[in-house]
């Protein structure tokens, strides 16, 4: 089964760890003598709640999670997040800043303004979000409730190499697509969040790390579903939680701190990405979207200026068991996504693929 697996550059949901599907699938009809798959068990029951548990314990140990922080287990997927976001922090001031740096930064940007007055503290559109801006370059409101931004440019291929330094306003963090990818100072956010299916397990659960203090003061017709007090206070089990994925999550997790937890995949993601970008950089076929110095280690978008062509290398590179490499049509070109699932071995087949692609066209 294994060996007809495909490299899968897809940008979300996208490749998981070999070993953690196959757990997954050696206990899913019996939970480890449970009698019953993790699909079937109640929430409540202590099968499951030991599997809750465990997995917050391990993500908290992983990230390095200070204790005045709570983890939330959420169904809201990443989007959700970009309302309950200002719907619950925006009461302070009135007033948040928005780094706009990407697609999904630009969407959060536009539903907050619904809740607040909204500063830009940044805009790379005019260069269609091909870098990231430099400190000195934020417009920052000392008055903002928070300041909010996307660590990693998923469609656009670009990711903050810095952690934005903004005195005493709440730093709120989009780490969807790069979390688990590097170690981060957790104590400098306010909120770290991410959807699952891109670094850490299916669609359909969405992780947020809340700072105590920050929750509570959220705007009176806030949905229920959306208020951080109500998830905190019933510990993520209001109601429902993503059973399955909180499950999937804790294999990944385990499979994190087996390959050298979050160090170890940070040398991986720049290993394997690293390889790419010299790949592409040493191409006179190929040219790169993201500016040097602003380049993700995750998402990496090229393109040859010929659409035909484009289409023709992402056609050719499916047949040789490379795929979803198509870029996203705000950019165009090709996207290869090299999470931490992606094994190093599939980044240098690739870089020989396009090697041989080059020579040929
Ligand atoms: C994929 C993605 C999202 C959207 O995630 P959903 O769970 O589909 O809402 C938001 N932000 C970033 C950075 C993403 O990569």
């Amino acid at each position: 089964m294994s060996d007809q697996r495909v490299y899968n550059f897809a940008a979300g949901p996208s490749v998981l760890p070999l070993s953690v599907l196959e757990r997954a699938g050696s206990e899913i009809t019996n939970y480890r003598g449970s009698g019953m798959s993790v699909m079937e068990m109640s929430h409540r029951s202590k099968v499951f709640m030991d599997i809750f548990q465990e997995t917050q314990d391990k993500l908290r140990r992983l990230m390095n999670i200070p204790q005045n922080y709570r983890i939330l287990f959420l169904q809201t997927g990443a989007s959700g997040q970009f309302s309950a976001i200002p719907l619950n922090l925006i009461g302070k001031t009135g007033r948040a800043d928005y780094a706009v740096t990407g697609n999904f930064s630009s969407l959060a940007y536009q539903e907050a303004k619904k809740y607040g007055q909204i500063s830009l503290a940044c805009d790379t559109g005019h260069r269609n979000h091909c870098y990231i801006p430099r400190q000195e370059e934020l417009k920052l409101d000392k008055d903002a409730s928070y300041f909010y931004y996307c660590a990693n440019n998923t469609i656009y291929g670009t990711e903050w190499d810095y952690v934005p330094d903004t005195g005493d306003v709440p730093l709120v963090c989009d780490m969807s697509s790069d979390i688990l990818s590097l170690p981060v100072d957790v104590s400098k956010f306010g909120i770290i969040y991410a959807g699952a299916q891109k670094n850490m397990a299916p669609a359909g659960l969405t992780v947020v790390i809340i700072k105590d203090g920050l929750a509570g003061h959220e705007l009176p017709f806030t949905p229920l579903m959306m208020n951080y007090q109500t998830m905190i206070d019933k510990d993520s089990m209001y109601n429902t939680p993503p059973c399955w994925c909180i499950y999937m999550l804790g294999l990944t997790l385990e499979w994190v701190e087996e390959n050298g937890g979050l160090a170890g995949m940070e040398e991986l993601k720049w290993k394997r990405a690293n390889m790419l970008y010299n790949t592409l950089e040493h191409s006179r076929l190929f040219q790169l979207h993201a500016d040097k110095g602003s380049r993700s280690g995750m998402n990496v978008t090229f393109r040859t200026g010929d659409e035909a062509l484009d289409a023709k290398f992402v056609q050719e590179a499916a047949a040789a068991g490379f795929v979803n490499l198509k870029g996203h049509r705000k950019v165009g070109g090709m996207r290869a996504s090299i999470y931490n699932a992606m094994p190093v071995e599939g980044v240098e087949k690739l870089c020989d693929f396009i090697r041989k692609f080059e020579k040929a066209n």
